[in-house]
């Protein structure tokens, strides 16, 4: 696994020095509570390795992205929003509100969302 990217936020979470409601670890995905929930259920599952964006997604990275989505379904399952049904969003640059430079999938659920988005 690569060195965890300097000042990265989601890179300490994973490394366990910044304190977040961890809710599931799987191989080689890390999912934690939204500490500013846009849902009743919003969790963040972001690669264990340091990967900046959607954006910047190599071949290479094929195992993690698989990896994330198979965690996004098991939090979605574990949050009993699998039925009901929920948004994987993952924001990308200025005009999506793309805050942390480390890739994180958001799982939205738990209520009924609008389409399109804001
Ligand atoms: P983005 O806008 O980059 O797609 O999403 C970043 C998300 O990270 C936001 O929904 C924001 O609430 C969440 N976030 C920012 N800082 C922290 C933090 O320190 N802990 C946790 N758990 N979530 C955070
Ligand atoms: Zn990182």
């Amino acid at each position: 696994m690569s060195a965890p990217a300097e000042d990265c936020l989601f890179c300490g979470i994973v490394a366990g020095d910044i304190p977040a409601e961890v809710l599931h670890r799987s191989e080689r995905s890390v999912a934690f509570a939204d500490i500013n929930p846009a849902a009743p259920v919003h969790v963040l599952v972001v690669p264990a390795r340091h990967i900046e964006s959607a954006a910047t997604l190599e071949a290479e990275d094929a195992e993690e992205l698989a990896d994330l989505l198979r965690t996004a379904r098991e939090v979605a399952r574990q949050r009993g929003i699998a039925d009901s049904g929920y948004r994987l969003v993952f924001n990308v640059g200025a005009d999506a509100n793309n805050t942390v430079a480390h890739l994180h999938l958001h799982v939205l659920g738990g209520r009924a969302m609008t389409w399109p988005p804001g």
